[in-house]
């Protein structure tokens, strides 16, 4: 119907979650009108974090430094570890306020039947930072949902006896991502989180 260029806009746009074919037409078009410098701001700003946006070598989270800035605060009590699947889940806990340790970002969750099998998440790393920091309690932020109860369960069986690991509280929608949790339902599930 479009120019094939165009169908490749609208193509390459629509693969983002949560955009459907009608919204990537609209993004496009939008694209189409307004200036080229514009325009590309975008396509520069996306190839800039490509290029520069690394993993934090403790933690996981994305950083542009060898560590992120979580890892750098000094106020932050490194005897607690919040373990999450991935590092929009970071931001989700730090809008809650309540939360003032560190985080150890997976990269995932387990599900076999996807191919995601422990080796491929950052675990090992995170036994080794629980084996070398002096960490006194984890708690597993996992998403509510059968992926990540099992990857929740899974670390908690391989830090048994190692150090205290907790998990958040019930209440998160089940089945749901933690990314979406609004922040006083995530704040009350960790400030009730419970022994695994
Ligand atoms: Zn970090």
């Amino acid at each position: 119907m479009f120019s094939p260029l165009v169908e490749n806009l609208i193509a390459q746009l629509s693969r983002l979650p949560g955009i459907g074919s009608r919204t990537a037409q609209r993004l496009a078009f939008h694209l189409l009108r307004v200036s080229e410098e514009e325009a590309l701001a975008l396509a520069d700003s996306i190839r800039e974090v490509k290029a520069r946006i690394g993993f934090c070598r403790e933690c996981g989270n994305l950083t542009e430094e060898e560590l992120c800035g979580i890892c750098t605060d000094t106020r932050r009590d490194r005897s607690l570890v919040c373990v999450v699947e991935q590092p929009a889940d970071v931001l989700s806990m730090e809008r809650t306020h309540e939360y003032r340790g560190v985080y150890h970002v997976l990269g995932g969750a387990l599900s076999p039947l996807d191919g995601v099998e422990p080796q491929h998440l950052r675990i090992d790393e995170l036994l080794a930072r629980v084996q070398r920091n002096g960490v006194e309690e984890v708690v597993l932020a996992t998403n509510p949902n059968m992926t990540g109860e099992a990857t929740a369960g899974y670390i908690a069986d391989r830090l048994r006896g190692r150090t205290r690991v907790t998990r958040l509280a019930s209440g998160l929608p089940v089945g749901g991502d933690l990314e979406y949790a609004d922040e006083v339902t995530l704040g009350r599930a960790l400030a009730g989180r419970r022994d695994m």
